[in-house]
């Protein structure tokens, strides 16, 4: 961008949010953002119906951030393919279960190179079905068994060129920020699960995990998501004239725990992840991850509830979402269905929930919904994952309910390598299945910096999006410049409403 058409756009945004402010019509150069808002809205409105106009002006409209996404599911199985055979890896032909390692020669019997499937176009093509939802009605398995055993085939690469991958295809799409969900230290929290045994105390096995020095260990946990990271931008070329588009993603990481583990296991991932969100900057939320409906995972829901409850009293300044209700009848029996929503509200005190789908075969789910909006906590809207695990979709989906009943919500992909979409995509979705607004998908995406898990206060006083903190009231004022730069999602925030200003006057549409 140009100094002068940044200088423009400085103005005008300035102009725009101090109208907000003020409450009051919009004069002289304002006026041209309202109108090219408004040109937008009608422009929105007449071609919703037409998908493939629609797609186009998604793709290009800010998006802000994507809050859902797991790195290892987030990634293509073209990209697995070919890292996996850049390493002379080996795959299962039939399962698509790759190598962990190099151990060449391949298992005559199980295995054939990697490099095989780059001669032959129908192992390929079948690679790539089994290592994704790509043509899985053709497949003899359902789209939740399909997905979810897909992780388990996955190697090739390094995390850090999964996560130039999904920062590259953001900025493509105009997304600014990524809240990634990835497990760190991993081998730490395994070796501290076998010295500590969960023995039904959480208080006594929390106090005996730190006594046995824990603690100690973040510093590695820390260095394994600096390396990360680093690699991605070595990846990106970031700081160099070949710099890719990535390299404009601002990237945050939320810390998996893996909830199908027995509870030793899961109770020293969960401190490790807390004990590394309180330490590190990168690293802001925690999150349990794998199936919902998994054994293990219905067995010791309420004592995992529990678990996360009493950390979060424990570290009050981490934040925590939880995969929630990403169930539905059939899946599970009807009393598997009536609470974990309303447990990880209020007893894991979850400031957000991803997915929430099974929210009307809750208990009073009215009563949680007024009491999820009166806490501010947003869900995470997954459509497509939802469609394709679950087989909830279109009207049988909750996502229209929740913003009828004023729960903050916001799109995000979950898995997009695995169900081959990307955020415009679910965005698109969303406004053929459920008529939205131009203004309602802006809510979408502001909800999205808003209620992400960046440091700082934001730049609003409340997510109507009318009034802008006290502090930022007055145009271009060096404590407004101050508070954005030091408040991390507040600038987020601002750099948003540029992307809208600037996008709203391109003279594309
Ligand atoms: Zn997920």
């Amino acid at each position: 961008m140009n100094r002068l058409l940044s200088k423009v756009i400085f103005v005008a945004i300035s102009i725009f949010l101090i109208s907000c402010v003020a409450k009051k019509p919009i004069v002289s150069e304002s006026s041209i953002i309202v109108n090219k808002e408004s040109e937008a809205s009608k422009w929105f409105a007449a071609n919703s119906n037409r998908p493939p106009k629609l797609r186009a002006f998604l793709k290009k409209m800010p998006k802000g951030g994507d809050l859902h996404t797991h790195v290892s599911g987030a990634v293509y199985a073209e990209s697995y393919l070919k890292w996996a055979a850049d390493e002379n890896l080996c795959v299962n032909p039939t399962t698509a279960a790759i190598s962990e390692k190099n151990h060449a020669p391949c298992n005559e019997i199980t295995e054939v190179p990697i490099t095989n499937a780059f001669q032959n176009s129908e192992l390929y093509g079948h690679l790539i079905d089994k290592l994704s939802l790509r043509n899985f009605k053709y497949a003899n398995q359902s789209g939740h068994d399909q997905f979810f055993e897909a992780f388990a085939k996955f190697n090739g690469g390094t995390k850090g060129m999964m996560i130039a991958e999904l920062s590259n295809r953001a900025a493509k799409q105009n997304i600014a920020y990524l809240e990634m969900m990835l497990s760190i230290g991993k081998k730490f929290s395994k070796k501290f699960s076998k010295q500590v045994k969960f023995n039904g105390d959480i208080g006594a096995t929390y106090n005996k995990l730190i006594a046995a020095g824990l603690q100690n260990t973040i510093v590695n946990g820390q260095q394994e998501l600096a390396q990360h990271e680093q690699q991605a931008t070595e990846v990106l070329k970031c700081n160099t004239v070949n710099a890719q588009p990535g390299c404009s993603v601002e990237r945050r990481y939320v810390l998996q725990i893996i909830r199908i583990k027995n509870p030793s296991r899961v109770f020293s991932q969960l401190v490790y992840a807390f004990e590394m969100v309180k330490a590190d900057l990168l690293a802001v939320g925690l999150n349990m991850v794998a199936p919902e409906d998994d054994v293990v995972s219905l067995k010791d829901y309420d004592l995992h509830m529990k678990m996360v409850g009493y950390l979060s009293k424990q570290y009050p300044n981490v934040s925590i979402s939880l995969h929630a209700g990403e169930l539905t009848l059939g899946l599970v029996p009807p009393k598997q269905l009536t609470d974990h929503i309303q447990k990880a509200v209020t007893i894991a005190n979850a400031k957000r929930i991803g997915h929430g789908v099974d929210i009307f075969y809750e208990d009073n789910p009215f009563q949680l919904m007024r009491n999820m909006k009166a806490k501010e906590l947003l869900v995470e809207i997954c459509l497509s994952s939802n469609d394709l695990i679950l087989g909830v979709k279109g009207e049988q989906h909750p996502f229209p309910e929740y913003l009828e009943a004023g729960v903050p919500v916001t799109l995000a992909t979950d898995d997009e390598g695995i169900s081959r979409i990307d955020l415009t995509h679910e965005y698109q979705r969303a406004v053929q299945d459920y008529n939205l607004t131009y203004p309602e998908v802006k809510t979408l995406v502001r909800n999205s910096i808003h209620y992400s898990f960046l440091a700082g206060e934001s730049l609003w006083t409340d997510r109507s999006y009318q009034q802008l903190n006290k502090i930022c009231q007055q145009s271009n004022s060096d404590s407004c410049k101050l508070f954005l730069q030091k408040n991390d999602k507040a600038n987020m925030q601002w750099k948003l409403e540029q992307q809208f200003v600037k996008f709203e006057n391109s003279e594309w549409f």
